[in-house]
């Protein structure tokens, strides 16, 4: 497993293991993790992210299963590492946490058949699709509810694509302990594969670029004080309070 660091001004990359980093920046410092802050563990040029993507959401919804992904974006600058605040803005009355898998690109890559997407895989991690959900409805489209600096929770860090099979695992959220979404990434209306397919297709997608692949039912409500924790299976727990 792999993650972002930071120790005093020094950002880095680093291997996890037992509670021990080591720096892959040339000189293999270890470090305990107790003593880094964990910062998101990739730096991409974009967030794509999945809209309705789970046949149990959709049911959930009454909605009928789309025809191809819906697509949106997010900035990097919400992007907020595991154990980092989630700041309430001002504008909003209603933020809604959504549990999601996030793949990160390991290559720059275009037009990626289904059948070769596994090779430009890095990895995965979980992702908090953060979402003022009234500037959403009132606005017609997502950009100003999707973006707010810290709307982005990601990590805790990069389970390699090679240890991580993205059609079996469950997705949890729980909110100050309590379990509010509990899915499996086996219900993805459209796969990790067909989202590589599709999405490189349209753009260019650069190494540490994420595609948020969609949230399954049980989305709600966060409140100042809150501690949310997305939970994928095989690759950890990423929390994160609510101020
Ligand atoms: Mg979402």
């Amino acid at each position: 497993m792999f993650g972002r660091f930071k120790y005093s001004d020094e950002v880095f990359y680093g291997e996890i293991s037992n509670g021990i980093v080591i720096s892959r920046e040339g000189d293999g410092k270890t470090y305990d993790i107790e003593e880094l802050e964990v910062l998101p563990p990739c730096v991409p040029t974009k967030i794509i992210c999945v809209g309705l993507n789970y046949h149990d959401h959709a049911a959930e919804l009454g909605l009928a299963v789309p025809e191809e992904p819906i697509l949106f974006l997010k900035p990097p600058s919400a992007l907020l590492g595991h154990g980092g605040k989630i700041i309430y803005p001002k504008s909003s009355q209603r933020v809604d946490y959504e549990a999601e898998l996030a793949v990160i690109m390991g290559k720059k890559c275009k037009s990626i058949s289904y059948e070769r997407a596994h090779d430009v895989i890095a990895g995965f991690t979980c992702f908090n699709d953060v979402t003022a959900r009234d500037l959403q409805r009132k606005d017609g489209q997502w950009t100003r509810a999707k973006s707010f600096d810290s709307f982005a929770p990601a990590g805790p860090f990069l389970v390699p694509a090679d240890e991580f099979k993205a059609d079996n695992a469950y997705i949890r959220t729980r909110v100050n302990g309590e379990i509010r979404q509990d899915s499996n990434i086996s219900n993805l209306i459209f796969d990790v594969p067909y989202l590589i397919e599709f999405i490189s297709g349209i753009m260019t997608l650069e190494v540490g670029d994420m595609i948020v692949t969609g949230t399954p039912p049980g989305v709600g409500e966060l409140k100042p004080g809150d501690l949310v924790e997305v939970e994928i299976e095989g690759i950890g727990i990423l929390g994160n309070e609510v101020v």
